[in-house]
């Protein structure tokens, strides 16, 4: 049986309150995740606070040059949105490629980041693009948001508002995905951003991370040819049906040359 209060707040104030009313609450957006978790029981909250119906946490717009996503803005939202396509292409193809439609339809940016999916395509744009999480209580960045499988920096009682990507000089993103799920295998952002190029590489390990050494190379020359022979340590990487950790190193290397190759 399932047993939990139903709540269904219309602003970000009244969520915050919810989110005191009781002792395991959780808040639900598309629910693509938590949805499956509650069948199989892997969580009995006592409440669920649906964001749903808060609109001031919906939709795309620009600030100060930045692409700001609302946090229960969906996947196909975000593929299908002009100022995203056109200030941040990469971006838009990645969401466009998660999942099935379904998928794209009900999750959302929150519900992704939130969760931190080892396997999410995300987390590699929120790091490669150097973005802010904005909160209910304050600002994260990027590098310090992610911090370990399944796990984020979010405290128990705060909620993501939006994520602040800044616009890139060119960037791309590259999966070698599950044929299944699409969720990646290993999947490598690449931005050539003012503040330098940034390589963050999701699928490879518990927790996206970025790649020092491939980013120091494309610094000089941005070009595939630059990170031709690079790859990653093979320890420490995920190991399972799919791929092995040698393989999933492999492939990050690939995948990082198509990147650049496509945002040159
Ligand atoms: C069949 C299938 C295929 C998929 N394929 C892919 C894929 O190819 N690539 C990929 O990246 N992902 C994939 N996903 C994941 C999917 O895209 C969703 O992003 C993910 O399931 C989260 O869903 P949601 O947004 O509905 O969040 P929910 O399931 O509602 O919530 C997930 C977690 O985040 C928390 N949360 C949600 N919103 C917030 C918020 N604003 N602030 C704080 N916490 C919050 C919830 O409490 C919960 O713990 C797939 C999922 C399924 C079911």
């Amino acid at each position: 049986m399932y047993n939990f209060d139903y709540h269904r707040p219309s602003s970000l104030d009244e969520a915050t309150k919810a989110l005191g009313a009781g002792d395991d609450v959780k808040v639900v957006a598309g629910g693509m995740t938590l949805v499956p978790t509650l069948k199989q029981r892997l969580a009995m909250p006592s409440d669920v606070v649906d964001l749903g119906g808060i609109a001031e946490i919906k939709g795309v717009c620009e600030e100060d040059g930045a692409v700001v996503i609302g946090a229960m803005t969906t996947h196909a939202e975000v593929a299908g949105n002009d100022t995203v396509k056109t200030k941040i292409p990469a971006l838009a193809a990645l969401a466009g490629g998660i999942g099935d439609p379904q998928v794209r339809n009900r999750g959302t940016i929150g519900g992704s980041i939130a969760n931190n999916d080892p396997a999410a395509d995300y987390p590699a744009a929120v790091v490669g693009l150097g973005a802010t999480v904005r909160t209910t209580k304050r600002e994260i960045a990027a590098d310090d948001f992610f911090t370990g499988m399944f796990e984020t920096a979010l405290e128990e009682d705060e909620i993501i508002v939006s994520v602040s990507f800044p616009v890139p000089e060119a960037a791309a993103y590259q999966k070698f995905d599950n044929p299944a799920s699409r969720y990646a295998i290993v999947g490598v952002f690449v931005a050539k951003t003012g503040g330098g190029v940034r390589v963050a590489v999701t699928g490879a390990g518990p927790c996206v991370f970025r790649a020092e050494e491939m980013e120091g190379a494309l610094a000089g020359n941005f070009s595939a040819d630059a990170i031709s022979n690079m790859s990653v340590p093979a320890d420490g990487l995920n190991s399972d049906i799919h791929a092995s950790a040698d393989y999933r190193a492999h492939l990050v290397g690939v995948m990082a040359r198509r990147a650049v190759a496509a945002a040159s």
